[in-house]
C-alpha cells in the first residue's frame, strides 16, 4: 500500500491482466485510498467510462486521449493511481509516471508486453524498466491447453496473420488468441531466403 512505487501487470492477451488490477483497486477501495483509474480512448473493447474485465467485473475510470492529461486529472490527495492498457499510451506515460511515482503515489498499471508481431508493444519496454514490482501472467494456450500462454496470435478470418498484414484491419474477421510459444505462428509471405543466417556462419566462429 506504500507509495512511490509502480506496479505492472503484464502478459499476452487472456491472460487476466485487467481482472488483476481489478482485484487491487477493490482492496486499495477497502482501505479507504484516494484512487484514480485511467484508460485510454483507444480502447475500443469498451466505449464507456469504465474499465471491464472478461469475467465481467467492473471500475469507474477517466477515459483520456494523451498521456499528459492524467497529471491534469489527479489531484495532491490522490493516493493510488491505476492505468489500463498502458501500450496505447504515448511515449510521453514514462514520464508521466514517473512524475506521479516521485509526488509519493502509487501507481498500478497493465499492459500487453508484445504485439501479434512478437515485438514490444509501444511504451512497454520503458514502462517495465522503470517499474518497481512486475508480474507476468500467463494465459492458458488456446491451441495445445497449456499453461504457458506468453504470445498473442492474431487471426484473420480464423487463420494467422501474415508479419506484414497492416496494424489496423478494415473487413475481415480479426480475432486475438493467447498461444505459448510453440503454438504461435508469424507466416513471413515477403521473407526471402537470402535473409536468412546459413550455419556455415556459427561453425566459423
Ligand atoms: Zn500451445
Amino acid at each position: 500500500m506504500d507509495g512511490y512505487s509502480f506496479e505492472l501487470i503484464t502478459g499476452p492477451m487472456s491472460c487476466g491482466k485487467t481482472e488483476e488490477l481489478l482485484r487491487r483497486i477493490r482492496r486499495c477501495v477497502i482501505a479507504r485510498k484516494k484512487i484514480k483509474v485511467f484508460s485510454p480512448e483507444i480502447d475500443t473493447r469498451e466505449h464507456g467510462d469504465y474499465i471491464k474485465s472478461r469475467n465481467g467485473l467492473t471500475a469507474d475510470a477517466i477515459k483520456i486521449s494523451h498521456s499528459i492529461q492524467i497529471l491534469q486529472k489527479v489531484k495532491p490527495d490522490d493516493e493510488i493511481i491505476a492505468i489500463d492498457e498502458l501500450q496505447f499510451f504515448d511515449s510521453a506515460i514514462t514520464k508521466v509516471i514517473t512524475v506521479l511515482m516521485n509526488e509519493g503515489k502509487k501507481v498500478i498499471g497493465t499492459g500487453l508486453e508484445l504485439d501479434f508481431k512478437s515485438e514490444p508493444f509501444g511504451p512497454m519496454p520503458e514502462l517495465m524498466c522503470i517499474a518497481t514490482k512486475v508480474d507476468k501472467l500467463h494465459a492458458v494456450c488456446m491451441k495445445c491447453g497449456c499453461e504457458d500462454a506468453t504470445r498473442t496470435q492474431r487471426l484473420i478470418d480464423g487463420e494467422p496473420a501474415d508479419k506484414s498484414s497492416p496494424l489496423i484491419m478494415i473487413g475481415g474477421d480479426e480475432t486475438y488468441e493467447a498461444r505459448c510459444i510453440k503454438c504461435y505462428e508469424l507466416p513471413d509471405k515477403n521473407a526471402k531466403e537470402s535473409n536468412k543466417i546459413s550455419t556455415p556462419d556459427f561453425v566459423s566462429l
